[in-house]
């Protein structure tokens, strides 16, 4: 019998939290309807599963990347874009990239905590967090947690940057602490909105807020002084890589007062590949040849990225927007998680 772990909101004398290794051994040892081993996880109304684990280390260090730190307090999204390049993540605690993805979330429940020992170290560097790279830290469930808020007034003690990237109006709650973390390090948020063509947005992104109800949380945060701006992330040939969709979009992202644009294109691996490849066969199947064609690698080829980029520049100067580069130094150019990736726009399919 897998050991069974306490309700999410269980009150009173707590046994410890499983960690995410004891999570993913849990879920191994289920069985193939692996999420028989989280039988005290809970299910909330969101028809999500949501199990609090407890976490080692709060900053993960990263190489390759051009930040050395990445921040994330949950893991898995019921945003559930299905390109969502985080999908295949899951993976690693024995679940899905499918639907489990989407609906078992882990919750670190003791971040702040953990966050706050890492950056008192004598030997921490300061050095820049790249916060939201594996998961959405205002997806709804911080609206209880506050995990993601903490951890921002966390780095503010810790006078440490970081560049956050969020599909979730809900960072507007906090903008108080984002102000006082302008105060003794820099800070960007980085909104991802990568495009506001309706039915794009409503395949491919189902659990997330309006495109413009995106917009309009940029245009707060930068009214109330936030360096913030749009990340089109991913553009997806197909769906919103048409000239006319990309140009309503940098209209868009420029009507409502962006610091800065920039954007990448799909790129499909792993478990994100194989879930997207799924969702592209049972809802376009006529779309799935050209797809398989173009991503025969991880990448778009070069060529079409190439040309796409071209159009996407011509757009920001018509509408007076820079690129994140431009506008906002080097320190939060290296903010974005996809921003490590090369960049990639499209406009035929
Ligand atoms: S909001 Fe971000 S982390 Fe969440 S599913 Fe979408 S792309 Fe992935």
């Amino acid at each position: 019998m897998p050991p069974s772990f306490p309700l999410l909101f269980e009150l009173g004398s707590k046994p410890p939290k499983p960690t995410l290794r004891d999570v993913a051994n849990l879920v191994k040892r289920g069985g193939p309807g692996n999420l028989i081993a989280l039988t005290e996880a809970e299910r909330r109304a969101d028809q999500a599963t949501y199990q609090e684990v407890t976490c080692r280390s709060a900053l993960n260090a990263v190489k390759g990347m051009p930040f050395k730190w990445t921040l994330n307090p949950y893991r898995g999204c019921t945003h559930a874009c299905h390109y969502c390049f985080a999908r295949r993540y899951h993976v690693q605690f024995e679940m899905d990239s499918d639907d489990q993805f989407a609906s078992v979330i882990l919750v670190k429940h003791n971040i702040v905590e953990v966050l706050t020992r890492e950056l008192e170290r004598p030997s921490w560097a300061r050095e820049h967090v790249a916060f939201g790279t594996a998961t959405d830290p205002y997806q709804p469930i911080e609206g209880h947690y506050k995990l993601s808020r903490e951890s921002i007034r966390a780095l503010t003690r810790g006078r440490t940057p970081f560049g956050l990237i969020t599909k979730g109006p809900m960072v507007v709650r906090d903008i108080d602490v984002l102000r006082d973390h302008a105060n003794s390090a820099p800070c960007t948020v980085y909104m991802s909105v990568p495009t506001v063509d309706h039915d794009a947005w409503s395949r491919l992104e189902p659990g997330t807020a309006h495109p413009l109800q995106r917009l309009r949380a940029v245009r707060q945060l930068v009214d109330a002084g936030i360096n913030a701006g749009v990340i089109m992330a991913p553009i997806v040939p197909g769906f919103s890589s048409a000239r006319h969709k990309l140009e309503a979009t940098i209209k868009a992202i420029a009507d409502h007062g962006a610091r800065f644009v920039g954007c990448n294109i799909m790129h499909l691996q792993d478990g994100t590949r194989d879930h997207f490849m799924r969702f592209i066969g049972r809802e376009f199947p006529a779309m799935k040849p050209r797809f398989e064609r173009l991503y025969a690698k991880k990448y778009a080829p070069e060529s079409y990225a190439k040309e796409v980029k071209a159009m996407v520049r011509v757009l920001q100067e018509r509408y007076a927007l820079t690129t994140r580069e431009d506008a906002t130094t080097e320190r939060s150019a290296t903010a974005d998680p996809i921003a490590a990736d090369p960049e990639q726009v499209g406009f035929r399919f």
